[in-house]
């Protein structure tokens, strides 16, 4: 037969990986090799194990590097897709620290979006080991159709770089062309016999040759220096082309589920011996009426069930959140065996916390099995992404961000504390979680979704990243000022963009959090026109140009472009901020730093500052006492909306912001199970639709 074995590599990818485990294995390590797919990797209607596709590539592996140790792990589970992939890959996979990876799900997903991001989850999921493994995949083929989903697998293929091989594009066309008949390699059009087993297994092996064959290609780097860079970066995904819900998947059987209700199951405690026993550790239940309730988090959940061939068999309905969303049948009128079936009860829904309930509706006295519940997974629960603050020495800081708010920075001038920045002057890291020591920058470039920004597709990156909107864009700081700040003013993004090459301008907002009693703030100025204005400045009659105004706790100021002003000593206040460090310094008390004043921005301010004023009434307004549980808005601009709440006991509110910043500003409680404490930054990521916070605390709350 001749095989177009060419036609078959859909993707070379980057090789350096694969060339890497070829060298080692050259100089005969000890390697493992493991297969992630269905019933076709697991070997169905091969006629022994040792004859499936599988089995065969490992012996090849073997064969052709005689020196070496190799462990074979067959992870094929039969009618399974890449959403239980993602939810399984770590515990049948991953956990064996495999040095080469197969991953095979065309013939089990369908060719659409859906399975497009849960083969984009499974894929992310085995690439972002600890250990970097070199991952490969391949696309079957119903061999009486033609259909599959190597197109959409296909895509993530291409752009995640890894090598891809085409059954369709080799074994299929000699069925078409008439070359072969069916029957001689697939009793059923979907499984493979052992001829076709070899075949498959020939597709896979010339791919492997073809780029042992190759230089290594790409930027990707293999085995230590990749452990030790990924170690030290956090992650080295490119970002991902779907929404990604899938990567990180719970699956919930009885050793870890929080059930809320159970009335009539009973859970299966028999031990699973391998990864095929696959109808273990769930719960069964056989009589109409029966209901079982799990509380769950996430934006997509799936349930898990046995179809079964002993008729009849119950029928149960799920319901989340109250609601019913699917029809779970246990009969299956089919001849191959009881097949494991994963239905989506939840597809992209609101974040955080769901109950999912199952109750059998329908049980007959002949019933052959009792109803088999195997699993609920969930999906794509946003976490909060915690911030470790940057700190600025000044010289008119204080110690109140170290004694006040309980900061661990030494020094008696500290300024300001940047608790959520992805700034290069001050830039937060993640604090725990899944990106923990990772750089906010980064973050906001690698995980776009988290921020609720959407990368259309591979091709398409490039331009993205290059867009304006690429930075994070605001800035939240406490101050604290324990001498008077300079006075100055911050151009807009116009004259910014022109002026300060290319940069944004600055508008920001400030909420005094604590005051002496008698404090005020330089708010705008007294210059009633801009000849008044350039006499004041350049003539220096400061007293009779600065406004300054009373300012009490709880007051909350918007500071548009051009306006005027300064931080005067004794003032403890929150500034949310566009991201920018562009400030013009128009007075600053003729103060000395090391011995020299600081430099003056005199002709730019003039350029800048409105005039007149806008007026004090327009310019202050207190919101110190505020309603409880309440999410007060304190002021919205094309660049932000601020608000403010103060949680006692429980408040939740429906998110719709792409993301949300949260610092809390007294008090101490929890959100969704995590504690928060005064003085803690942290990001709600998009889909994070409805927070829960507990506990007595004030916060300030920022989106775009
Ligand atoms: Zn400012």
């Amino acid at each position: 037969m001749n095989i177009d074995f060419e036609a078959g590599i859909k993707n070379i990818g980057d090789t350096a990986k694969l060339k890497s485990v070829f060298e080692r294995a050259q100089k005969g390590e000890v390697l493992t090799i493991a297969f992630l797919g269905g019933s076709i990797t697991q070997g169905s209607l091969a006629s022994e194990p040792s004859l499936c596709y599988a089995a065969r590539v490992f012996a090849w592996w073997e064969e052709t590097f005689p020196k070496a140790r190799f462990t074979y792990i067959n992870a094929g589970i039969g009618a399974t897709d890449s959403q239980f992939g993602c939810a399984r890959a770590a515990e049948d996979v991953l956990k064996y620290k495999p040095d080469v990876i197969s991953v095979e799900y065309a013939v089990n997903d369908e060719n659409n979006d859906h399975y497009r991001e849960t083969y984009e989850g499974v894929v992310r999921k085995l690439l972002s080991a600890r250990n970097h493994p070199a991952v490969y995949t391949f696309f079957n083929v119903c061999y009486d159709t033609g259909l599959s989903a190597e197109e959409k697998h296909l895509e993530i293929a291409k752009y995640y770089n890894i090598p891809a091989f085409s059954i369709k594009s080799t074994i299929y066309p000699l069925l078409t062309s008439g070359k072969i008949q069916n029957r001689d390699i697939t009793p059923d059009d979907l499984h493979p016999n052992d001829t076709g087993h070899e075949m498959v297994a020939s597709v896979i092996t010339y791919g492997l040759e073809k780029i042992m064959g190759l230089e290594k290609t790409g930027t990707v780097k293999g085995g230590k220096e990749l452990l030790e860079e990924g170690e030290k970066e956090g992650h080295i995904l490119p970002p991902p082309i779907t929404a990604n819900a899938y990567e990180d998947s719970v699956r919930y059987r009885n050793q870890n589920a929080d059930i809320v209700f159970c009335d009539g199951w009973t859970a299966d405690g028999e031990v699973q011996e391998h990864i095929t026993d696959i109808f273990k550790n769930g719960w069964t239940a056989g009589k109409k009426g029966a209901k079982i309730a799990f509380k769950v988090r996430g934006t997509c959940i799936g349930v898990q069930y046995r179809r079964t061939i002993n008729l009849p068999a119950p029928v149960a309905v799920v319901r989340v959140d109250g609601l019913e969303k699917a029809v779970l049948d246990g009969n299956f009128d089919e001849t191959w065996g009881d097949k494991l079936c994963l239905d989506t009860v939840l597809d992209h829904g609101k974040g955080g916390e769901h109950i999912v309930e199952i109750e059998i509706t329908e049980a007959h006295e002949d019933d052959k099995l009792p109803f088999y519940l195997v699993s609920v997974i969930a999906s794509g629960n946003p976490e909060p992404v915690f911030l470790k603050p940057a700190f600025a020495h000044t010289i008119w800081g204080g110690k109140r961000l170290r004694e006040d708010y309980g900061y661990d920075e030494p020094g008696d001038d500290i300024g300001e504390c940047w608790g959520i920045s992805a700034h290069r002057s001050g830039e937060c890291t993640v604090s725990g979680g899944s990106f923990d020591g990772m750089g906010l920058s980064k973050l906001y470039e690698t995980h776009p979704e988290l921020f609720g920004r959407v990368i259309s597709g591979g091709e398409n990156k490039k331009a993205d990243s290059s867009a304006s909107g690429d930075v994070f864009p605001l800035l939240i700081k406490i101050i604290d000022a324990k001498a008077d700040l300079s006075i100055q003013v911050h151009p807009d993004d116009e004259y910014a963009a022109k002026n300060e090459n290319g940069s944004l301008g600055k508008t920001e907002c400030w909420y005094v959090l604590d005051c002496a009693e008698d404090s005020t703030l330089v708010i705008g100025h007294n210059a009633k026109n801009k000849a008044e204005l350039e006499d004041m400045i350049r003539g220096g009659k400061w007293s009779e140009f600065i406004r300054q105004i009373p300012v009490k706790k709880g007051d909350f100021i918007q500071i548009d472009p051009g306006t005027v002003h300064a931080i005067k000593g004794g003032i403890l206040l929150l500034e949310t901020q566009q991201s920018s460090d562009i400030t013009y310094r128009v007075y600053d008390y003729d103060r000395l730093q090391n011995g020299k004043p600081r430099q003056l921005h005199i002709d730019k301010s003039i350029d800048v500052i409105t005039v007149p004023a806008k007026s004090v009434d327009e310019s202050v307004k207190n919101f110190l006492d505020t309603p409880e549980n309440t999410l007060t808005r304190m002021y919205s601009c094309k660049y932000y909306t601020v608000s403010k709440v103060k949680v006692k006991g429980e408040f939740s509110f429906e998110n719709d912001a792409p993301f949300l910043n949260v610092s809390v500003l007294s008090g101490a409680g929890e959100i969704d199970g995590f504690k928060l404490k005064k003085g803690d930054h942290f990001i709600l990521p998009a889909g994070y639709s409805k927070p829960v916070f507990k506990g007595g605390m004030e916060l300030i709350v920022s989106r775009i």
